[in-house]
């Protein structure tokens, strides 16, 4: 058994060759609400989430999801109506996240740079938890809870120094990264937590890196962080929380990624914390959203040039940046199946003006004209929450799925709303 939900649950194909998603004519979609847009099946987000559950049941565990995956209220939303809690490393998704339902209390702090600013609001709001990743932010920490007169929940970040063997660029565990701290000055700050009287230093947090698609890497920083958890125990400072962090992978490419299924992942934890009966948390995003996110584009034209034929669609990379900054695969597909259509070899672009704005190179695909509709799959993380509007291209429509109907859940931006906030330099200051 591989991955027990496979990537292509809930895209099935119509008697017409029409591809549904979550029960929606794809087709019929692009003409309501236009492309490119942004897709999500609000089924197969609730699938993952209750199968990551399933795989947890019995142990003292909340899922967060990290928001910055996908932070589309909508998305929150669901993720707050099965229970899940939110993973943030900005003011700006906190506020997303409480303005979708989530408790503070279900809200943990993660990140390098989280400002004085930033870390004043979170505590004020009372989020549960802040994911410390440097001395000086932890000194941080304990002037401000200090001022508020309140005492802050932290854990420290370790960095295990473990290879997640991924793309460098979503790497976060080697100790040249700039995450985390190691076991020694973690160990460090434990033997000197008194001296902080507004910070409970309680837990112990790591996070590898993402799309990560084998067991290996979890098994080694786990058992790293195993081991200084005992350590602690012995030398008598109690560990109430372990925050396992996220970075499970996805299928992007069929028939070549094998994601580990939720179960597979938690047994590493089981037997990894074997003994351990304090708070487990887990942050996990791509793989709650990614394969439950399309998007849907249209080729705007077929260009012949002297050496390749290019797909040029209406989506660019500042719809969905993945591919021109990691050089991630997406497998990219028409709606309409039909079986009979020769297959042509094509590089797959968007219109910006970057040689980078690339999604695929040679990639085979039935012969297309303009105005196919096609699908990009996989995008339901680090897509829309990437976007920008570079070229002045405004944000693209993000709609939400869910057996049988649609909700737009972002309109489309408009050129107003692209530019609003900018204007004339009229009124010149001095500072
Ligand atoms: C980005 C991030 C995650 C989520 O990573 P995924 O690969 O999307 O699961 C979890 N924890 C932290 C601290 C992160 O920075």
């Amino acid at each position: 058994m591989n991955n027990s939900i496979t990537c292509r649950t809930t895209a099935e194909n119509t008697v017409d060759g029409n591809q549904r998603f979550d029960g929606v004519d794809l087709n019929a979609l692009a003409r309501d609400v236009g492309t490119p847009s942004h897709v999500y099946s609000a089924t197969a987000v609730r699938q993952r989430i209750s199968e990551l559950q399933a795989a947890l049941r019995g142990l003292d565990a909340e899922i967060c999801f990290a928001v910055k995956a996908n932070s589309n209220l909508a998305v929150l939303q669901l993720m707050n109506e099965a229970g899940v809690g939110a993973d943030i490393v900005s003011i700006g998704e906190m506020q997303r996240s409480l303005k979708a339902g989530i408790p503070a209390t279900r809200i943990v702090f993660s990140g390098v740079g989280k400002s004085e600013d930033e870390i004043a609001a979170a505590l004020l709001a009372g989020v549960s938890r802040f994911n410390v990743e440097s001395h000086d932010e932890f000194q941080t920490l304990q002037r401000v809870a200090c001022a508020q007169q309140r005492i802050a929940n932290a854990a420290v970040r370790i960095n295990p120094d473990v290879d997640a063997q991924t793309h460098a660029k979503i790497s976060t565990g080697k100790s040249e990264n700039k995450f985390g701290v190691s076991i020694d000055e973690a160990r460090r700050w434990f033997a000197g937590s008194a001296r902080h009287s507004h910070v409970r230093l309680d837990g112990l947090h790591v996070h590898i890196g993402s799309q990560i698609l084998s067991l290996e890497p979890y098994r080694l920083a786990l058992d790293r962080v195993a081991g200084f958890w005992r350590e602690l125990v012995q030398a008598g400072h109690p560990v109430n929380s372990i925050d396992v962090g996220g970075g499970l992978g996805v299928c992007y490419h069929a028939g070549t990624d094998r994601p580990m299924t939720a179960t597979d992942y938690v047994d590493v934890i089981r037997a990894a914390l074997a003994g351990y009966h304090g708070k487990l948390l887990l942050e996990p995003g791509r793989w709650l959203v990614a394969e439950a996110g399309l998007l849907l584009t249209r080729v705007i034209r077929v260009k012949h040039g002297a050496s390749r034929n290019f797909l040029v669609l209406d989506a660019a990379m500042n719809d969905l940046a993945r591919p021109s900054l990691y050089d991630a695969w997406h497998d990219i597909v028409p709606v309409h199946g039909d079986p009979g259509r020769p297959v042509t070899t094509y590089d797959i672009v968007g219109p910006v003006c970057e040689t980078g704005d690339t999604f695929a190179r040679a990639r085979e695909l039935p012969e297309c004209a303009a105005g196919e509709l096609l699908m990009i799959r996989a995008t339901g993380a680090y897509g829309a929450s990437m976007a920008s509007t570079y070229n002045s291209r405004p944000l693209a429509a993000e709609v939400l799925l869910d057996r049988g109907r649609y909700a737009i859940v972002r309109r489309r931006q408009t050129f107003e709303d692209m530019i609003a906030g900018e204007q004339p330099a009229q009124n010149w200051q001095t500072p």
